[in-house]
This record gives C-alpha cells, sequence and structure tokens, in this order.
C-alpha cells in the first residue's frame, strides 16, 4: 500500500519557532541581536524579547496557537506547562491577542508543588522560569510552548535543564582551554553533543486497564513466565505489527514537525519492545527532544488503543528498557573530539579526551552511578540484560592495544617496535574501530564517542548528561593546570597521558561484564560496586563529589543537598505505591480468586468420590492442598507487608530508603514468588488478571 507522499523537508520543523521561521517573522534589527546575545552567552535585552515576542506570536498564531506556555522540566523528570491564553481584554468587551517581550523571557508559575527537597520556603512559593534562548518555542496541541529554565526566588535551580546548562559551560571553558594548547585557535566553542536511543513497550489498552499494577506503578509486581518469551530471539529486528507500524509513522512525523531528528525504529529483544533513536544533537536540544519524544510516544499509543510504558522493567524475566546516552565533545568548527584524528598530532589530541573520560570515570563512578539510580532502575542494573552495577570502560582491543604500548613504552605494531612518544615519533593511525558490540560495558567507546548504557527508559537524560559534562570537564581543568605551566608541551603532554592511562587503566574492562567473575575482579580492582538506589544514592554527599560539583557552578551546596533530599524521598514513595498496590490486588484480587477456585475444586471432588468412590482423585486433593497453603502464606505475608506499610518510621532519608528496601521491597518479592506459583495453578478462567503471554502478546 503507498502511504501519502509527504514532503518530509517541509514538514521537518514546521511548528518549531527556528531560525529559519525567526527570519521570516522577527524584524532583522532584533534577529541579529538575538544571534549576538547566543554568542556572547548575554541576557535579552527587553527591547529585543519584545522584538522577538511579536514576531513568535504572529507566527502561533497562524499555526493555531490560542496558549502559550512556559515548558519546564522540574525534578519529578517529567515536564510541566501551564497555559495561558493570548487573549487580552480590549475597548467595547472585544480581546486582542498579546504576547510580549517580558511574557517570553520570564513566567512566574506558582509552583509550591513542584518537588523543592526543601529549596523553596513555603512562604516564597513563586518559582520563576526564564527562556532557554538556545532552545527553539515550538507549537504542540496549539499552544506556544517556550522551553525554559526554572528556579527559586533565591536563583536556585528547581529544574534539570539548568545544571545540564551550567555543565556544558564547564566544559566549553575547560575543552577550549585544552585546545588552546593544541594549536587550535580557529575554535571558540566546545560542545556536548548526545543521541539517546529510547527504548519501550507497547501493550494494548484493555489488558493495561485489567492490571492495576501497570497502571499505578508502570510494572508489573507479580506474573508468571509465560510458555514463549524472547528465547527465540525472534523479535528483535523482527517485522514490525501493523499496528504498531502505524504508530511509529506518526509518531516520526510528529516529531519531525518538532524538529526532532528521529532517525531509526525497531524491534528490541523482548517481544512487545521497541526503540527509538534519534540523531545526536547539543545536549541541552537533546534532553528537550527526549523528553518530547517519551510524552508523545505516551500520547499516541492511546490513539492506536496501546499503552506506551517506559518503565525500566515492566516485565519480569524478559529484558527491561533503557537509554543509551551517545555522547561526545564537538567544536564550533565542526571537530569531534573523540574521532580519533589523521595526524599524530591530531592523535596526540585525541588521546587526551580519551584520558580525560577515563580519569573521570574512573575518579566518578559513583556520580555516574547516582545519576542512574532509581527504583526502577534497580531492576534492570546488575540483572544480566543491562550493564552491571559496576561502572567499568570498553575501548576496544585494538585502542587498548595503543593504551597498553603507552603505559609500557613498547612499539604498538609489530613494525614500530620504537618507543611511542607521542607528537614526537609516529603514532600508528588509530584504527577506527566502530564495530564494538560488547553489549555489557556501561560506558563503551563506538569508534567516535561513548556510549552510557545505564540510563533508564523512563528517566530525562539531563542528569545523567549533567554528570558526564562535569567530571569530563574537571578532567579537561586538571590536564589544562598541569599543560600550561609546561615547558616543553610535547614531553609533558606525554607523560600526562602516560600516566594518566596508568593510573586509571583499572577502569578499563574488556571481558563479559555478566560474568559472575567479573565482581570478584573489580573488587580486587577496588572498583565500587553500588548494588542498588539504596547503597548508591547516599554516596551523593561524598566530600569529592560536592567539592566537583560547586568548582565548576553546576550545583550549589544547597541544590546538591535539595536533590539527594527528592532523590531519595522518591525511591521512598515509589516502592510504598508499589506496596500498597499490591496488597490491594492481593487483598481483593488473588485471595479471593484462588479461594473460589479451590472451593470449585472441592465440589468437583466431592461429586467425584460420590460418583466414583474407587477413583483416588488425587489431582483435585493434590491441587486444593498446595493452593490451600500458598493462599494461606499469601494472606500472612500480605498482611506483614501491610504492617510494614503502615509502620514506616519517620527516620531519616537514606534510614528510610533502606527500610523500604528491606522492609517493603523485599517482602514484595517473596509475595511474588508465591503469587506466580498461584497464578500457574489456578485454572485460567479463575485467575483475575491478564497474564504475561496476554500482555506481552497483546498488540
Ligand atoms: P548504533 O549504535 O546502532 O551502531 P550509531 O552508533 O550510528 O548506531 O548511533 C547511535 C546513536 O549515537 C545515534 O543517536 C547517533 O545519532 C548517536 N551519535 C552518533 N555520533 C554521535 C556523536 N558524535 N555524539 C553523540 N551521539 C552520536
Ligand atoms: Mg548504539
Amino acid at each position: 500500500m503507498s502511504r501519502e507522499v509527504k514532503k518530509i523537508p517541509e514538514l521537518f520543523g514546521s511548528c518549531v519557532f527556528n531560525e529559519r521561521t525567526m527570519r521570516k517573522y522577527v524584524k532583522e534589527k532584533y534577529f541579529q541581536e538575538w544571534k549576538k546575545c547566543l554568542s556572547d552567552g548575554k541576557p535579552l535585552t527587553l527591547e529585543v524579547a519584545d522584538g522577538i515576542a511579536e514576531g513568535m506570536k504572529q507566527w502561533a498564531l497562524e499555526n493555531g496557537a490560542t496558549h502559550f506556555t512556559h515548558w519546564f522540566q522540574p525534578l519529578t523528570g517529567i515536564t510541566a506547562e501551564k497555559h495561558d491564553s493570548f487573549i487580552s481584554p480590549s475597548d467595547n468587551g472585544r480581546i486582542i491577542m498579546e504576547f510580549s517581550g517580558k511574557e517570553l523571557i520570564q513566567g512566574e508559575p506558582d509552583a509550591s508543588s513542584f518537588p523543592t527537597g526543601g529549596l523553596r520556603a513555603t512562604f516564597e512559593a513563586r518559582g520563576y522560569t526564564a527562556w532557554d534562548p538556545t532552545s527553539y518555542a515550538f507549537i504542540k496541541d496549539n499552544v506556544l510552548c517556550i522551553p525554559t529554565a526554572f528556579c527559586s526566588y533565591g536563583g536556585e535551580a528547581l529544574d534539570k535543564k539548568t545544571p545540564l546548562l551550567r555543565s556544558m559551560e564547564a566544559l566549553n571553558r575547560q575543552g577550549l582551554r585544552v585546545l588552546r594548547l593544541f594549536g587550535n585557535n580557529d575554535v571558540t566553542a566546545v560542545k556536548t553533543t548526545v543521541g539517546p536511543e529510547q527504548e519501550y513497550f507497547l501493550i494494548d489498552k484493555s489488558v493495561y486497564e485489567k492490571r492495576k499494577d501497570v497502571m499505578y506503578t508502570g510494572r508489573t509486581l507479580f506474573g508468571a513466565q509465560p510458555p514463549k518469551g524472547q528465547e527465540l530471539d525472534d523479535h528483535y529486528y523482527g517485522t514490525i505489527k501493523p499496528r504498531v507500524a502505524a504508530f511509529m509513522e506518526e509518531l516520526d512525523e510528529e516529531l519531525w514537525k518538532l524538529g526532532v531528528l528521529a532517525k531509526t525504529e525497531h524491534n528490541e529483544v523482548a517481544p512487545a519492545q521497541h526503540e527509538l533513536a534519534p540523531i545526536y544533537t547539543t545536549t541541552n536540544i537533546a534532553a528537550d527532544h527526549n523528553q518530547i519524544t517519551m510524552e508523545l510516544m505516551q500520547k499516541l499509543a492511546r490513539k492506536y488503543d496501546m499503552v506506551c510504558l517506559l518503565h525500566e522493567k515492566p516485565f519480569a524475566g524478559v529484558n527491561g528498557s533503557g537509554k543509551h546516552n551517545n555522547w561526545s565533545m564537538t567544536t564550533d568548527t565542526g571537530l569531534n573530539l573523540l574521532e580519533p584524528g589523521e595526524t599524530p598530532y591530531e592523535n596526540a589530541q585525541f588521546l587526551l579526551m580519551l584520558c580525560a573520560v577515563l580519569q573521570a570515570v574512573d575518579d566518578y563512578q559513583d556520580m555516574l552511578r547516582i545519576s542512574v539510580a532509581s527504583a526502577a532502575n534497580d531492576h534492570r542494573l546488575g540483572a544480566a540484560e543491562a550493564p552491571p552495577a559496576i561502572i567499568s570502560v570498553f575501548l576496544g582491543e585494538e585502542l587498548e592495544g595503543i593504551v597498553d604500548s603507552i603505559v609500557n613504552d613498547t612499539g604498538y605494531t609489530e613494525k614500530s617496535k620504537s618507543t611511542l612518544r607521542i607528537g614526537v615519533d609516529v603514532l600508528p593511525p588509530i584504527p577506527r574501530d566502530t564495530t564494538d558490540r560488547n553489549r555489557t560495558s556501561p560506558v563503551a567507546f563506538t569508534g567516535n564517542k561513548f556510549e552510557f548504557r545505564m540510563p533508564g527508559s523512563s528517566q530525562s537524560i539531563a542528569g545523567p548528561t549533567t554528570v558526564l559534562n562535569t567530571i569530563i570537564a574537571d578532567s579537561l581543568c586538571v590536564f589544562a593546570d598541569e599543560l600550561e605551566k609546561a615547558s616543553d608541551f610535547t614531553s609533558a603532554l606525554h607523560e600526562l597521558i602516560k600516566r594518566t592511562f596508568k593510573e586509571h587503566g583499572r577502569i578499563l574492562f574488556g571481558g563479559n561484564g555478566y560474568d559472575e567473575s567479573w565482581v570478584a575482579e573489580a573488587e580486587k580492582r577496588g572498583l565500587k560496586n553500588l548494588k542498588n538506589s539504596s547503597t548508591a544514592l547516599p554516596e551523593y554527599m561524598l566530600p569529592k563529589n560536592i567539592e566537583l560539583l560547586t568548582k565548576y557552578g553546576v550545583y550549589t551546596e544547597s541544590e546538591i543537598i535539595a536533590r539527594n533530599e527528592i532523590h531519595m524521598e522518591h525511591y521512598c514513595k515509589v516502592i510504598a505505591i508499589e506496596g500498597e498496590t499490591l496488597v490491594d490486588m492481593v487483598q481483593h484480587g488473588i485471595l479471593n480468586a484462588v479461594s473460589e477456585y479451590t472451593a470449585a475444586l472441592s465440589e468437583t471432588l466431592i461429586k467425584k468420590r460420590k460418583a466414583l468412590p474407587e477413583v483416588p482423585c488425587r489431582v483435585e486433593s493434590a491441587l486444593i492442598g498446595t493452593l490451600s497453603s500458598l493462599n494461606e502464606s499469601l494472606l500472612d505475608k500480605m498482611v506483614s507487608l501491610k504492617s510494614a506499610l503502615e509502620t514506616a518510621p519517620s527516620v531519616g532519608s537514606a534510614e528510610l530508603m533502606k527500610y523500604y528496601h528491606d522492609e517493603v521491597f523485599l517482602k514484595m518479592e517473596d509475595m511474588r514468588a508465591v503469587i506466580d506459583k498461584l497464578e500457574t495453578l489456578t485454572a485460567t478462567e479463575y485467575w483475575p488478571y491478564p497474564s504475561y503471554y496476554d500482555m506481552l502478546f497483546s498488540v
């Protein structure tokens, strides 16, 4: 069937107030001022803002917008918007459509219900939103959305975007220092780029609505394994079903209209699992675009009577969903700093960038781990499907060979046995090995970028990306400090690269990260193994981490304290909701269903015994026995879970997290084992909830 031919280049960005559109709608003078503000990193004057707002309004009205909103990313991890219409009263009871520069650049939402971790006193409930002029405004559902940063009255960041912008600035500054040393004087900006691969599940709406756990918590709290799961690997890259294909087609189109570079769509490993990857872009834009992508996925799925599950682990026993963050650094002259160069000198620069990443990842393993820690992601990390909770870097054989040869002062190839001196002797061309398929590594070099594979599918990429930017900015700063002082740059550089590879070599690991032996090996190397959120999150407050984040102005100390509080509180709330939901489903569904089925079996048993006294009726009596005792045990476990939920102590957040993990989460796991057994033993028509099979093969 031929689909309607749509002109994609015209479609692309048609709902975005981008440069092309701005040129058309904004007076040249204001347009140039805006460009200048961007390149100088200066705020817009009110006059310029008014000029832009006027053009933006005209464009928005022509494109059907009736309202505008400051679109921001509070610490809930999702986006927030409050709509204001353009209308303003005029003479004779009429209205005009108004939108001022002040309304464009600043908003004042009463944001007292967003999490602040105590940053905003209740007497000062106002929050401020400020336009991020590097991110274009767009129209979504007839609303003009202005991407903004969100902060408190005192200027503290209450969102995920502000720290991300600050971290980009930190890396820009330090990156430029290093590039100057290499004589790269034409570069005026270093940007970080990210391309997040987004995984998700699609299930039919009708089964979704029968599972309170999926509705309330995003994941199944129980469910026996179906006879067929992902064993055959027949879903991965498989043919896309018509309903899903139609959904993906519309999703692509909607994303393109919004300027999102949606590129690849395919089926993933698990049944009902899919992936969308965009083309990479600057990190703050990529973070905005990923939020839009997640929002649209959820909205559009409904249109096709499906529900999009973004949870990291909707189903036990089949793969969970992650978000691979492909990260790199690019100059405004178009140079990818993680691309091996053509000449030895370029390669020396590349190797220094590599050193920056290795040092950063090694020194701040905890920060990276924390940036992806959540109750939901705990189900993935370390569960032999996603990277382990231990952080390591994979470089690939060729590059590791080069690192080894530098550390040991040996020639890299058979031919060049001479001692490697970067920039002096000829370093062999670094092979562009883009064939990495070590899927078990949390931080893998993939030819010209690093792929950070730990982020969860539902989380904003702003957090992990902020950490990547900041820790690598720190390495670059330390390197620049040392190299700027050197009298002989080349030999100082050689020493530095060699020393860094040597000191941080322990973070390199090319083996199978799922293997048990890696845990022991990593421990021997002194690498951290922060198995779950309740052990990882408290490390956020280590002095070295606070020092790092405040040094580059990415967070103030009070912002760090606030965020830590919010993350820990969030963890507890998630587990509490899961616990409550499980109690509810057991109490109102399972206990009763099993009891009814047992009663029916008993009736059959009585009848059979009467009719056929010589038959032992082993099936019925064994089933009745097993079901009854399992159901009794489930009742006890439920009562114990309920009481654990009711008697949660009032202690500090770290202790409370431990409580929720040990007393609530583990009890739920224990209950699940019983429930799954009950499900396999209970006749289908009695079981009150859709099975794994019903859900995984529902579309
Ligand atoms: P695959 O991992 O399937 O081989 P690619 O490596 O081509 O696919 O790309 C995966 C993701 O990495 C895409 O989102 C792509 O845009 C992104 N990517 C490619 N180059 C860079 C880069 N220099 N910086 C950040 N992301 C990048
Ligand atoms: Mg990839």
